[in-house]
């Protein structure tokens, strides 16, 4: 886009030159001038009453030959040999996309013994899955995946590379999006494909969650996008689903510049909120870090987890490792028990894919009514101890 002044039409009224927060507009000769500090940014277009500045769209060219791009390929994602459930979820997903554009979808499996787990990636609706096993990937390391994601992606030119929003894919992802020259949308919770163009529809929250912003790379090739964890469907395992595994000879392309000192197992007493089926959470209405205790005896008796809202999490309740939102986990349970919640935009951004949502608020136009599956206008301190009691009598 451009931006210039007609002189035929520019009066020297001055007043894009107070238009301008970049103080990018000069008068010469009583004439307005655009200078070199100009953005683009095009507010002085509609504050030019005698439509004196114009603003001029250059359509932008595809940098590579988009056609030469083919196929969905999902980053999997393993611990100690185990797929994340976030890569069998993009698996469930890209197999959507590579049907809309017939085309085949991809696994790159990277790691040390792994060969044996590739099948797997098959059964979840994978056609291809390279596999690069080697003790020097035992351990992840931002250099060597990103070397052969880069590696085989130069080589076979894929059209769309997906990987969890996961601390491993959020960090050697933007290196290989940048050695391929190519954008890269990190954290969608949605992905739609433009069948006829190809173009991946990339949605994310934006604006503090705000707004649901879809993002297209239009002339670049791969399109390459992290998403959430729980936001998606895995497709159901089909044990005899066929398809090819390739093995690819790491070579580290370039210097790796860390190295893995020593692992550490993070001790955790509670559920994992991400991987829990029931979620006990509460909000700002709990009133007390001491009322937190009654939803984890709630939690123990449901054999769930307990999560919060990111108000509780500023009072000091509970730790943010808790924390279910936009600034937090995003979690998909078959039950998500909302105590003293309001139904934020940003918290429900996090769990509004639970199967069955209850809300107990005292307030019955609590917006977190209009996302719950059954509403209990309550106390939460009458309304949880008479929940334990009554599911302790059932489980006995
Ligand atoms: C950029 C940004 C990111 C954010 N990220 C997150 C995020 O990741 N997760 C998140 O949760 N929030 C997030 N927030 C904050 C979010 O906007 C809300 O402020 C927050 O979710 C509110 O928490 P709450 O529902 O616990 O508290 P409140 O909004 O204070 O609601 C408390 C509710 O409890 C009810 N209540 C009070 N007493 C009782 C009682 N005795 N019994 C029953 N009900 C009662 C009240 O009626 C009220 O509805 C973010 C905000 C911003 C700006
Ligand atoms: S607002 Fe329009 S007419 Fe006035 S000085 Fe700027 S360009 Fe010229
Ligand atoms: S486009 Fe923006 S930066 Fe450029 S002259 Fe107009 S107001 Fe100033």
């Amino acid at each position: 886009m451009s931006i210039s002044i007609n002189p035929d039409k520019c009066t020297g009224c001055e007043t894009c030159v107070t238009a301008c927060p970049f103080a990018a507009i000069e008068m010469r000769d009583g004439k307005a001038y655009i200078t070199e500090a100009c953005t683009v940014c095009g507010a002085c277009v509609d504050a030019c009453e005698f439509q004196a500045i114009d603003r001029t769209e250059e359509a932008a060219k595809p940098a590579v030959d988009l056609s030469a791009y083919q196929g969905v390929w999902v980053f999997a994602e393993q611990h100690k040999g185990d797929i994340a459930s976030v890569s069998l979820e993009l698996l469930g997903e890209g197999r959507k996309l590579a049907d809309k554009r017939k085309a085949k979808l991809s696994a790159v499996f990277i790691g040390s013994g792994i060969r044996d787990k590739a099948a797997e990636l098959i059964a979840h609706g994978a056609d291809i899955v390279y596999v690069a096993d080697d003790p020097a990937l035992k351990d992840f390391n931002d250099d060597s995946y990103a070397a052969v994601l880069t590696t085989l992606a130069k080589q076979h030119k894929p059209e769309i590379i997906l990987a969890g929003a996961t601390a491993i894919g959020r960090s050697f992802f933007p290196k290989v999006a940048s050695t391929l020259y190519t954008g890269l949308t990190a954290d969608c919770t949605m992905l739609d494909i433009d069948a006829a163009t190809g173009h991946l529809h990339q949605t994310r929250p934006a604006f503090g969650g705000n707004i649901m912003a879809t993002i297209v790379t239009p002339n670049h090739r791969p399109q390459m996008a992290t998403v959430r964890h729980k936001v998606m469907k895995p497709a159901a395992r089909n044990g005899s689903r066929t398809g090819d595994i390739i093995d690819v000879t790491f070579k580290q392309a370039g210097t790796v510049r860390t190295r893995v000192v020593k692992t550490v197992e993070e001790l955790t007493e509670t559920v994992n909120i991400c991987e829990a089926d029931i979620i006990v959470a509460g909000g700002r209405g709990l009133g007390s870090a001491k009322n937190f205790a009654m939803l984890e005896e709630l939690a123990k008796v449901l054999g769930g987890a307990v999560a919060a809202t990111r108000g509780a999490v500023d009072e000091g309740w509970i730790a943010y490792s808790h924390q279910v939102g936009q600034t937090g986990k995003t979690v998909c349970p078959k039950l998500y028990i909302a105590a003293g919640i309001s139904g934020a935009i940003q918290h429900v951004a996090g769990m509004s894919s639970a199967d069955v949502i209850v809300a107990i608020n005292k307030d019955p136009d609590a917006p977190i009514f209009n996302v719950a599956t059954y509403g209990i206008v309550g106390d939460v301190n009458e309304v949880i101890p008479a929940m334990i009691k009554k599911f302790r009598e059932i489980r006995g």
